[in-house]
């Protein structure tokens, strides 16, 4: 499907745009001029307020799922210590604060903000961060310098990521370092599941819609922040746990699955077939239905299975050919570097 002509790249300006997926309203286009992939429309900004509020940034009590956000923010910080091992620390869309919570355990005097209000109150009362509060970077006084500014899983969610940046710009000390962490649409889960699942069945999970705005590869992300002024000292290919991405494999599978059902029993054969289940449980589940169940649960539990081997395949060459999920990039402004 071509764009119509009010559409154009964010990025280098073009009409030459491609849609390439369309999950409900949101459509992803890609610009074939310079390959950068966006959501449009873009959510509209109440809608946004919305996604971003309430419980949206507040981690589940969930011991486990804390213990892997700290390990690969741990991770992250091994990467920033080997070019500024302390100062002064701003962590953009921070969210509840545990990778600032991190930052301080490793000596960074940490500052920290965010647009929800209830996870910048988590941040003061779980982690006892002071130096975080409700706002985004444009909110930061300009008289205000950093010696890093970190943005971790922020840019694609903006919907204007070249002011903020700019915005970063003037706030980083001489020095200073900023850091990005964003999917790589290049990377080999993201290449993937578009070939298998986008072309063919119009769903591909990687931009969860409508979160993420932008899909960056590694070399649109690199030109881009070229022509900001950013010079990129450290690019690191990251990965997100591939339980996660296994699981959101699996789901992206079931409704594919759900899909085919409807098209095959029709909406409402599907309405009276649980309708007569509900009943039939309530009662005294015959055989057949007991049967039905069975089914369901080996089917599940052969997709998990397969989800898992199937990314643990992926993630084998991803790790070879520095492929992964997630672009780090330590960057420095070029004046840094031309001592303007
Ligand atoms: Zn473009």
């Amino acid at each position: 499907m071509k764009s119509s002509p009010s559409i154009r790249c964010p990025l280098c300006n073009a009409t030459n745009l491609k849609c390439i997926t369309r999950q409900s309203e949101y459509k992803n286009w890609q610009c074939l001029d310079c390959c950068l992939i966006f959501l449009w429309p873009f959510p509209r900004e109440k809608e946004l307020e919305k996604l971003y509020s309430g419980e949206f940034h507040l981690n589940p009590e969930n011991e486990r799922s804390n213990r892997e956000k700290v390990r690969g923010f741990n991770r992250i910080l091994s990467v920033i210590k080997t070019f500024q091992s302390g100062g002064k620390l701003l962590d953009v869309g921070c969210s509840s604060g545990i990778f600032l919570h991190c930052a301080k355990q490793q000596g960074y005097d940490v500052y920290g903000i965010d647009v929800g209000k209830e996870a910048v109150e988590r941040a003061k009362s779980y982690y006892g961060l002071k130096n975080v509060k409700q706002g985004i970077l444009e909110d930061v006084d300009s008289r205000e310098s950093f010696d890093i500014i970190t943005m971790l899983d922020l840019i694609e969610h903006l919907p204007d990521p070249l002011s903020t940046l700019k915005r970063s710009l003037r706030l980083l000390k001489k020095d200073g370092y900023l850091v990005l962490l964003t999917p790589n649409a290049s990377g080999f889960v993201s290449v993937l599941t578009r070939i298998l699942l986008a072309k063919p069945f119009g769903m591909w999970d990687h931009p969860e819609p409508p979160y993420h705005l932008y899909q960056f590869s590694h070399k649109v992300l690199t030109s881009y922040l070229n022509s900001i002024g950013f010079e990129i000292v450290k690019s690191v290919y990251h990965e997100i746990p591939v339980k996660y991405a296994a699981e959101r494999f699996y789901y992206t599978l079931v409704e594919i699955l759900r899909v085919f059902k409807r098209k095959i029993c029709g909406e409402k054969k599907i309405k009276d077939f649980k309708n007569q289940a509900v009943l039939k449980v309530s009662s005294q589940p015959d055989k057949r239905f007991r049967k039905v169940s069975i089914l369901k649960k080996v089917m599940h539990g052969g997709l998990i299975l397969f989800s898992r081997i199937f990314m643990n395949c992926i993630y084998v060459p991803g790790r070879l050919f520095q492929k992964g999920n997630n672009s780090l990039l330590i960057l420095r402004s070029k004046s840094a570097f031309t001592g303007e």
